[in-house]
């Protein structure tokens, strides 16, 4: 879907079309940018647009921007203030997935550190593909970058090479999503997303030093597991055969909300979308939208 007609742009509302970045600068040379994905949730009930964990997300950007050693001014306000800004001057009543990107604008060498620039750009979004049904996933041969080679618990763009390539290597398999393996062998995630199993009714997520990314939705269905449900989610290392005989399995984060799991290298899960997954999915549906008030502190109105 296309993006809203226009984006904040290095402290300006314009139109989408007129952002744009120099192919002289740092970022191209060297990729150096960071990002976050945020979703915002239209009540229709209430006519009201509610951003999901706003100040989460600026704070995780503040902290990528800190750990690739960029220089910057922008603080978590500044960020959140960026996404506020446009989205109250644009007024959308739908739902959306916001990016926020911050990138270095500099046309100098390897070790420039600023200036940097800021753009978010919103894009209307539904739910995930295979929301209901339960998506296939095929674990990579592509291994996920560890933190003696990158930092993978923040949002770098280079990052996302190595989950690009498993993703493509899946779909040309014919599965729908890639499931990677960390440097020590054990479950890392998904190209973009968090990943929990379920076992003899215990849910089950990798730590996060495993090498995934420190995901704001991990941590929230870690916490929802507790206080809707009054279980406990294990956090721990996980091996690649003990999820082939999963009961249930799904992938969590902004983009992939809470999508089922049908199959692993085509071992099928006892559910493709099992009880847990489903009771979670209404959870997320009902707290997102604040249709149901608890954690009002997880939700921004616009
Ligand atoms: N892992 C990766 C590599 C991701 O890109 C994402 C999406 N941001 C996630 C996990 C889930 O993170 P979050 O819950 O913070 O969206």
């Amino acid at each position: 879907m296309p993006p809203l007609a226009r984006a904040f742009f290095n402290g300006k509302i314009i139109p989408v079309e007129d952002a744009k970045i120099s192919a002289n600068a740092a970022v191209f040379k060297y990729a150096t940018a960071v990002f976050e994905g945020i979703r915002a949730y239209w009540n229709s009930d209430e006519s009201k647009l509610y951003v999901f964990k706003l100040v989460e997300h600026s704070d995780r950007l503040v902290r990528s921007v800190s750990l690739m050693r960029m220089k910057s001014d922008f603080d978590s306000d500044y960020y959140q203030n960026a996404v506020l800004s446009l989205l109250r001057e644009l007024k959308p009543a739908l739902d959306l997935h916001i990016r926020q990107s911050v990138w270095l604008d500099n046309d100098g060498s390897m070790w420039a550190d600023s200036p940097l620039g800021c753009v978010v750009i919103a894009t209307p979004s539904g739910r995930p593909a295979g929301y209901d049904t339960g998506i296939k996933m095929q674990v990579s041969s592509w291994t996920r970058i560890n933190d003696q080679i990158m930092p993978a618990r923040i949002k770098c763009i280079a990052n996302y090479h190595n989950g690009r390539l498993a993703s493509m290597q899946a779909r040309m398999d014919g599965y729908d999503n890639a499931l990677l393996l960390n440097s020590r062998g054990k479950v890392a995630e998904a190209p973009g997303a968090c990943f929990f199993f379920v076992r003899n009714g215990v849910p089950i997520t990798p730590t996060v030093t495993s090498d995934i990314l420190e995901s704001i939705n991990r941590a929230t269905i870690i916490q929802m597991f507790k206080e809707q449900f009054g279980i406990d989610v294990e956090v721990r290392d996980a091996d690649r055969s003990e999820v082939y005989t999963a009961d249930e399995a799904f992938l969590c984060g902004t983009a992939a909300e809470v999508t089922p799991i049908a199959s692993i290298d085509r071992f099928p899960m006892k559910k493709a979308r099992g009880e847990m997954t489903r009771a979670l999915q209404e959870k997320w549906e009902a707290i997102t939208t604040g249709r149901d008030k608890a954690h009002p502190e997880w939700r921004t109105l616009v």
